[in-house]
């Protein structure tokens, strides 16, 4: 038989790294994350990276790792060549961050590369110079132990790639933003950046992440983030510190997420970090969050993505939930930071006789708080009430985690009815008077406390129907006079299919013929006069979210929506019964510091910040 011509032929091996460089790849900052990733997998202690023209000239980075010997120094530059896996089970036992030994094959390909490496204390090391990926020379030279690896003219085989770069302070900027993920993640790691010589960052070991985010975001955000640490099991585990709802940024860049030590951005892990902050933050608002998850390797699979900034989990929904149940449980107290910024128990300290030892009021229990973060952070890292106890600490691991995964609502809602004396931070307060009928004005020792009436009532007015709801209690008044309503044709499909969900929210509605309803009992909360308008926005709001069942999701927004009509408004005298009763509810809710827009509840001024407006200091 004739050899016939093919259409199809294999590519030569150096078009193949090429294409592979493609994915892992991109831009400077790709290539300072696969390098760093290598130095940290080598066990590196302090790690120098250095770059000119934004990494487009060069990327130097030196690490005191564990070096490689001659022979593997050679194979390095092999693509699929690793020493970190051997065989596919070992895909879901990964302790490394590297493992598919293609990144120095491919950096190699599309650069010049120089790579200097000794893992010995004689001081005999190798070095290899290679462009576009094929070695030109190889030395024995003298070197202390670690690995030095130089890349430089990124792309100077590629011209249209090299095209795609940005001006050297863009990619600078991809590069230290990777810098910022690796460095949060391992703060026992020295981390310095050079640019074009000039210092950039210099970070030193620290011990814990704490100090490492004061380092790299700033020490002035320290007192408005939260410890969390939270365990479920023996295979889930979530540290790292959050901001408490006032700290807040317009973009979600701020939120750092790490799987076993790497950095990803998954949407599961960036969804379930939102929903912690569910109705404590304002629209297009972000918090800044440092989050570590360890979970057992089996359980996620990192080789989902090249650039493995994506993952998958086995059991998707039960991290979800773990993660968002942990921001709650950590936030439903941060009124307790609120109270006592750190600053303002420091400044008191200083400023005031000893006697105003400052003391926060949580749940009738009194904590003193000392002027140290280390104290403050081991006062928090305790369980602060015994509910939270039994869930994570004291129940065997099974049942620790069944427990766990049940809605907020229904577990650990802390609301008790009214009338039970409540002792807490708001009752606690010297009540001055209200100010434009708006806002309460109180003294809190000598700070000065302003609460926004509405906002505070709006959050009790939340909490306890989402507690009734919960416990299918919420209880409605039949009208004497039922009202008709009129929908247009959207609305009134959408209303019509949840009729019976809008019952256990205390709504009774009939079909009243063609787009109309009949509204015969209302949830007993609510004014006749709001309760038609509230049914409209309810079908508003149940036609945006939807007919396929997506209520349960919703509900919270209805309720959100039922609070708000039934509360006490801004522009509305109150006596100071009133004003007592509501902080009596305020004490027995969670969540208190933000209405469930996210807006603030109250805002405080030291005698101090009061002194400064009127120049006493
Ligand atoms: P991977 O990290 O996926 O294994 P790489 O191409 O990044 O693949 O690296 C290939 C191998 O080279 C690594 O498995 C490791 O053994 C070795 N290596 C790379 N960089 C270093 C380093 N800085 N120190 C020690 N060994 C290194
Ligand atoms: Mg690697």
């Amino acid at each position: 038989m004739a050899l016939m011509e093919t259409k199809i032929h294999i590519l030569p091996e150096d078009l193949c790294n090429k294409i592979a460089a493609g994915e892992v790849v991109e831009r400077p900052s790709s290539i300072v994350k696969e390098l760093l990733e290598n130095s940290l997998d080598a066990g590196a202690s302090d790690i120098l990276i250095e770059l000119e023209a934004g990494g487009k000239r060069l990327i130097r980075i030196t690490d005191n790792g564990c070096g490689m010997n001659r022979q593997d120094a050679f194979l390095s530059f092999e693509r699929h060549a690793t020493s970190k896996i051997r065989t596919d089970t070992d895909l879901f036992a990964l302790t490394t961050l590297g493992f598919r030994g293609e990144a120095l094959a491919s950096i190699a390909s599309v650069s010049r590369l120089q790579l200097k490496t000794c893992d010995n204390e004689n001081g005999l090391g190798q070095q290899i110079y290679a462009e576009g990926g094929k070695i030109k020379n190889a030395d024995e030279v003298g070197l202390p132990r670690g690995t030095d690896i130089e890349v430089r003219n990124l792309f100077f085989n590629l011209p249209a790639r090299k095209k795609f770069l940005r001006k050297e302070q863009t990619e600078l900027g991809h590069a230290a933003d990777v810098v910022t993920k690796q460095a949060l993640a391992n703060p026992t790691v020295s981390f310095r950046l050079k640019h074009n010589d000039r210092k950039m960052l210099d970070l030193r070991r620290e011990k814990g992440v704490r100090e490492r985010v004061a380092a790299l975001l700033g020490r002035s955000l320290l007192p408005d983030m939260l410890p969390v640490e939270w365990q479920s099991g023996n295979d889930l585990q979530l540290t790292g510190l959050i901001s408490q709802p006032q700290l807040t940024r317009s973009a979600a860049s701020h939120i750092y997420t790490f799987i076993n030590g790497r950095y990803i951005r998954d949407r599961v892990v960036q969804h379930a970090v939102m929903d912690g902050y569910r109705h404590l933050l304002m629209k297009g608002r972000y918090p800044v969050v440092v989050l570590f998850l360890q979970i057992d390797p089996a359980q996620v699979d990192v080789n989902v993505h090249p650039t493995k900034h994506e993952v998958r989990f086995r059991e998707q929904s039960m991290v979800h939930d773990f993660i968002a149940k942990s921001l709650q449980q950590t936030l439903r107290s941060s009124e307790w930071l609120t109270a006592t910024s750190l600053e303002t128990s420091t400044e008191k300290k200083d400023n005031y006789s000893s006697e105003q030892q400052v003391q926060t009021v949580k749940q009738g229990q009194i904590v003193e708080v000392g002027d140290s973060v280390r104290e403050l952070e081991s006062h928090y890292s305790q369980p602060l009430k015994s509910h939270q106890q039994n869930q994570f600490i004291s129940k065997p691991a099974e049942q620790q985690f069944t427990n766990f995964s049940q809605p907020l609502v229904q577990s650990e809602s802390q609301y008790t009815l009214p009338g039970s004396e409540a002792t807490g931070f708001f009752t606690g307060l010297q009540i001055l008077g209200q100010y434009h009928q708006s806002y309460l004005l109180c003294q809190d020792g000598a700070d000065l406390i302003l609460i926004d009436q509405h906002a505070a009532h709006e959050r009790v007015g939340f909490e306890k129907l989402r507690h009734a709801y919960a416990a299918g209690t919420i209880t409605s008044q039949t009208l004497l006079f039922p009202e008709v309503l009129e929908l247009d044709f959207n609305s009134a499909t959408a209303l019509g299919d949840n009729l019976q969900e809008l019952a256990s929210l205390g709504f009774e509605i009939e079909p009243f013929g063609g787009k109309s309803f009949a509204l015969k009992a209302i949830p007993q909360l609510l004014e006749n006069k709001d309760a038609v308008k509230l049914v409209v926005d309810v079908a508003l709001e149940l036609e945006r979210v939807g007919r396929t069942g997506q209520l349960r999701e919703s509900i919270d927004e209805i309720l959100i929506l039922m609070a708000c009509h039934s509360v006490i408004r801004a522009n509305q005298a109150l006596a100071t019964v009133e004003i007592k009763a509501l902080f009596q509810e305020l004490d027995q809710i969670d969540f208190k510091a933000n209405c469930p827009h996210g807006r603030p509840v109250m805002q405080r001024m030291t005698l101090l910040e009061v002194e400064r407006l009127f120049r006493r200091h």
